[in-house]
């Protein structure tokens, strides 16, 4: 396979954008070689400019979970441009958006477009803070919430510590607000409101995505609802990623537990920059123009994000069985993994939830960022570069979770587990 173009390219970029990318992820640093640049999708593959293909487990980190160039979200999308760009004024086709959202979820009666899950979770704390009045906020080592400044915070060893800054840039003045609690772990989150009375919210990804897949189990999620209800801080279910992909109704459609704001990306823009941030209508009338919480966006509710957002959540909840499909066909994948990596001796551990899977080179289990941190990752490196030789391309960071689209194949999938076969052996 030849990516001559795509070096070049690589090249090129780099004289102008930092590192060649518009987010760092994109680089390729932790599998080494060069990123290869896309010229098109087609379904279940992306065509980079040399012309190669590859089975796409990627699916721009999430959102295309109809795969590339959808029929209906492409004719939603292009009659939306057609009638303009932007408009700065309310469109019905938020309304419509909106009353979709409100009507699959108990307990949210309001919702508030804005344009990257980053923006979402950023203006879901600020509410929360100034629903209850109090500034600090727990969150999860290993969980990602965007790079807004008091959500980019490192995860200390093990310890509950107040937080550091993860980045320069970000003052520890406003990280100092930000405690850290171990994922699936309740002394250390219960350790937390020892230290604070100040607790706003607990945010968490009820179906971590961004340290591998790292599903939280059912019953924690129930005790963070319990100290939420006895302390008056708010429950936070940051499901960008694990939304409308997990189950239709994301986490919250697989575990008994209600939070009380809920944030979306990715899927809910069907491929176009979309974020919404919900709550009940008590939550979220304190936000500007009716109440003080200020919160505000020259682009949010585009019409053309909310065109694609609305032609993929319609084809979501009416096409019939199409979460059970898509886990059926991740589970297929992932047993084809295990069998591949059993017999070349390779210790692996799998998981899935719906359309989510997640594959750690790890002797144990993963419950949480630390054991997530104990993976192999020089062989995730190997096992990545030889998939993408043999035209399939995985997320380049063994943290990552992975994706089925409904433009993948039984065949496909077979495909995949049968160059598995031979590069576990190679590893
Ligand atoms: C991707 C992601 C975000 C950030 O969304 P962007 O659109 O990249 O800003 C936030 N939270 C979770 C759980 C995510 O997976």
């Amino acid at each position: 396979m030849f990516i001559d173009r795509s070096k070049e390219a690589f090249k090129e970029a780099k004289e102008v954008i930092p590192g060649g990318v518009d987010s760092p992820v994109r680089a390729f640093k932790s599998v080494g070689g060069t990123p290869v640049f896309i010229d098109k999708g087609e379904g279940a593959y992306l065509v980079d400019i040399d012309g190669n293909r590859y089975i796409d487990f990627v699916q721009s980190w999430g959102p295309l979970i109809f795969g590339h160039c959808d029929k209906d979200i492409e004719d939603a999308v292009i009659s939306s441009v057609k009638k303009g760009l932007s408009f700065g004024a309310p469109t019905e086709v938020e309304t419509l958006l909106a009353t979709e959202i409100c009507s699959m979820f108990d307990g949210i009666d309001k919702v508030r477009f804005v344009s990257s899950g980053t923006e979402a979770v950023m203006s879901a704390i600020r509410l929360a803070r100034g629903f209850t009045n109090r500034d600090d906020i727990v969150k999860f080592e290993g969980c990602y919430h965007g790079h807004s400044d008091s959500l980019l915070v490192q995860a200390g060893s093990g310890a509950v510590t107040f937080g550091t800054p993860s980045s320069p840039g970000v003052p520890s003045d406003l990280t100092k607000h930000t405690l850290l609690a171990k994922y699936n772990d309740i002394q250390s989150v219960k350790k937390c409101f020892e230290n604070s009375s100040d607790i706003s919210c607990i945010i968490i990804e009820p179906i971590a995505g961004n340290m591998g897949l790292v599903p939280a189990d059912e019953e924690f999620l129930k005790a963070l609802r319990v100290i939420c209800d006895e302390n008056g801080a708010l429950l936070i279910f940051d499901e960008v990623m694990s939304g409308f992909r997990a189950s239709l109704k994301g986490a919250c459609g697989l575990v008994d537990v209600k939070p009380d704001i809920v944030t979306f990306g990715k899927v809910i823009g069907g491929g176009m920059p979309v974020g919404a941030f919900c709550a009940s209508g008590e939550i979220m009338d304190r936000l500007s123009p009716d109440g003080p919480i200020y919160q505000a966006g020259t682009l949010s509710g585009n019409p053309i994000a909310m065109s694609a957002g609305l032609a993929s959540l319609k084809k979501l909840k009416t096409t019939a069985n199409l979460h059970n499909e898509l886990s059926k066909k991740a589970k297929k994948l992932m047993e084809g993994f295990s069998e591949s990596a059993k017999s070349a001796g390779i210790p692996l551990q799998t998981d899935v939830r719906g359309s989510m899977f997640g594959f750690f080179f790890n002797e144990n289990g993963v419950k949480n960022f630390d054991d997530a941190l104990k993976s192999d990752t020089d062989r995730f490196a190997l096992f990545h570069q030889k998939m993408l030789k043999n035209g399939i391309y995985f997320a380049c960071s063994q943290f990552e979770t992975g994706f089925i689209s409904t433009a993948m194949s039984e065949e496909m999938i077979d495909e995949v587990i049968e160059v598995s076969k031979k590069v576990f052996k190679e590893l």
